[in-house]
């Protein structure tokens, strides 16, 4: 006889754990999981070997959502901050949305929204990408239903580096209901160097149920410590506090990101180097013969279809550990200077054999 198993949430058993990018092996570049190539900067070094770890840290992180506050001119009611973007995606899923209610978002998009939909007991409605592997904003507006609680945009899209501009997310914004919750994920944000592209924070005053989701992990480089943060309406953020796991940002994340934004200028610096280096690699593709998106974030999208796994070996042969997205295509950072002439062979030698 079996023995007797617990009973647990059938929704929650289906769900994949979220899969991390590869790790690579000490010769190969992990392009795999977006993150920035370069070390902390000394002054973000001192300031993690400055916290403490035998107290708590401040739960409220009001040093941290003060600094943000000004960067942006709002107030610290309107900043919350989490272990990542990540988690604060989930809290604001989980605050919305329950059994029964609808969260919409594109697809493909970031991995991780369907299991927090899932978690939350809510279900996705998923909208294609358009065939430029954009967001199709207009269908996205036409899937909302009584039963729409959330919707999410992420520019630049993760994988496929599109961004949603200014106007066509205002006009989007106009077809929404003001009781869904809008969430702009700007994950990838700052290596954004189109100037139409939407920056939600300017939005904020507009829109009351707009939240606008950036991270530390990306271009200030603190992948490793966890920390993201959020703007929008008080009492919804006080939601998301509310759905927090308490004291979960740790002091050395808190003080790391304060002293990023005390040294923004320094970190944009080597943003700037890395959109360069993606705008190149951009040019080499198409050179080969790639039909790529314009990439926006700091990342790449190859649309490898059914040969993604073989494709993905292909580039793991030249030293490249980039990620394979089931049949669709092929994420790759942009990382190491080094590793370009290494990505560049590969991928001539994936195009070459799929025209
Ligand atoms: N949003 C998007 C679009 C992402 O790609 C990621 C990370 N891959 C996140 C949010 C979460 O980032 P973090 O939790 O590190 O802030």
């Amino acid at each position: 006889m079996n023995a007797p198993r617990v009973r647990l949430r059938p929704e929650i058993e289906k769900i994949q754990p979220y899969r991390q990018g590869k790790a690579a092996a000490d010769d190969a570049f992990k392009l795999s999981s977006n993150e920035n190539p370069f070390e902390p900067i000394p002054a973000v070094l001192a300031a993690i070997a400055a916290s403490s770890v035998n107290r708590y840290p401040d739960g409220s992180a009001i040093r941290l959502r003060t600094a943000l506050a000004n960067r942006f001119s709002l107030t610290p009611e309107n900043v919350h901050v989490g272990a990542g973007s990540a988690s604060i995606l989930s809290q604001l899923i989980t605050a919305a949305a329950g059994p029964g209610d609808e969260v919409v978002y594109s697809w493909r998009s970031f991995e991780a929204y369907p299991g927090f939909v899932a978690v939350a007991g809510a279900t996705s409605v998923t909208v294609p990408n358009t065939a430029e592997h954009r967001h199709d904003l207009p269908a996205m507006a036409a899937a909302v239903t009584e039963r729409t609680r959330v919707v999410i945009v992420c520019s630049p899209n993760n994988p496929t580096g599109a961004i949603v501009t200014r106007d066509e997310f205002t006009a989007f914004m106009a077809l929404i209901p003001e009781t869904v919750l809008v969430l702009l994920d700007e994950a990838y944000i700052e290596f954004v160097t189109d100037p139409a592209a939407v920056r939600g924070p300017e939005l904020l005053a507009g829109y009351p149920n707009l939240v606008v989701l950036r991270t530390f992990s990306k271009a200030y480089g603190l992948a490793g410590l966890r920390v993201g943060y959020a703007l929008g309406a008080e009492y919804v953020l006080d939601a998301a506090r509310a759905s927090a796991i308490p004291l979960s940002v740790i002091e050395p994340a808190q003080r790391a990101a304060v002293a990023s934004i005390e040294h923004e200028a320094e970190l944009l610096e080597r943003v700037a180097s890395l959109a360069v280096l993606r705008d190149e690699i951009w040019a080499s593709l198409v050179e080969q013969g790639w039909h790529v998106p314009r990439p926006h974030g700091n990342f790449v999208w190859l649309a490898t279809g059914e040969h993604t796994a073989w494709a993905a070996g292909v580039f793991e042969s030249h030293g490249i550990v980039v990620r394979a997205l089931g049949t669709d295509g092929l994420r790759v950072s942009i990382g190491e200077h080094e590793s370009v002439e290494k990505l560049l062979k590969a991928s001539a030698e994936v195009v070459r054999k799929l025209r």
